[in-house]
């Protein structure tokens, strides 16, 4: 039980530069069980800035109180230092296998828009550099560094690599190197396509309420809804919005007031947010 004050050191071992967020040994929801697990996540924000996450990584949004994630990695290489405690990334325990739950795993938020966008090579080698600092520190293997998607498969799609033409052993392969570099084969038919704009719904109808940064369905005035993925909004049909309930999701319903309040939290992307009244 513990929090972990010893994450900056280990992000500074890989040499990239590193961001103490005030506060941030401070940070969590509570304390850390033995960590077992890194899950690499995309932070599904803004395509422009370098963590323009970071607001939302560090504190959180409507229906869903920060820290989300220990890490946090600019599109520059930067890492962001964000929390020391128990982080909200992974999902509800009852979702996950027992050494994949938020108490067992550090969580690193890359930004990413998740949409196809393309990561450079330098935060790509930050990620690795960063999941090998912390698999010495926490003696763990670069088998125990995990996507999102892979713990949650039928939820999650992040961390999306395949604008980079690679995929998650590539990633591990990587991180037992110990730096980035680009895979020379293409092992066929192991790349995902790119996400589509509207998220998967899973197959079976069966409750999955949504915990962590990645997804969050908002309905706003006049039976309107729109999908927090990450930092950014994007319109659903009601229909989507009716499967997406129907699969489980849970719906957070948002007056003109907050929505306004939240378009001013969400880093320069207010556009992106309809005020319904
Ligand atoms: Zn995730």
């Amino acid at each position: 039980m513990t929090y972990f004050t010893g994450l900056a050191r280990v992000a500074r071992a890989t040499g990239y530069p590193v961001i103490e967020v005030d506060g941030w040994e401070g940070r969590g929801h509570g304390h850390m069980g033995a960590v077992r697990t890194i899950v690499c996540h995309h932070t599904a924000g803004s395509s422009t800035g370098n963590y323009p996450s970071l607001n939302v990584v560090a504190y959180g949004r409507t229906g869903l109180k920060g820290p989300l994630s220990h890490y946090g990695i600019g599109r520059d290489g930067t890492i962001y230092v964000i929390a020391a405690g128990l982080c909200a990334h992974a999902g509800k325990d009852s979702q996950l296998a027992p050494a994949h739950r938020n108490h067992c795993a550090i969580g690193i938020e890359a930004e990413n828009t998740g949409l196809g966008e393309r990561w450079p090579d330098k935060q790509l080698d930050a990620y690795v550099k960063l999941c090998r600092a912390l698999i010495d520190e926490f003696g763990l293997s670069a088998n125990d560094v995990l996507g999102h998607k892979e713990i949650a498969p039928r939820r999650k799609i992040d961390p999306n690599f395949s604008a980079n033409g690679f995929d998650m052993a590539d990633f591990r392969a990587a991180v037992r190197r110990g730096y980035w570099t680009k895979p020379t084969t293409k092992p066929a038919g192991t790349i995902k396509p790119a996400a589509a704009p509207a998220p998967a719904i899973p197959a079976e109808p069966k409750p999955a309420p949504q915990e962590d940064i990645d997804m969050q369905l908002f309905k706003l005035g006049g039976a309107k809804y729109r999908l927090l993925s990450g930092t950014a909004y994007r319109g659903v049909s009601k229909s989507l919005a009716e499967k997406m309930i129907k699969a489980g999701h849970k719906v957070v319903a948002v007056t003109a007031e907050e929505n306004a309040e939240l378009s001013r939290n969400f880093n320069g992307t207010p556009d992106l947010v309809e005020v319904v009244k």
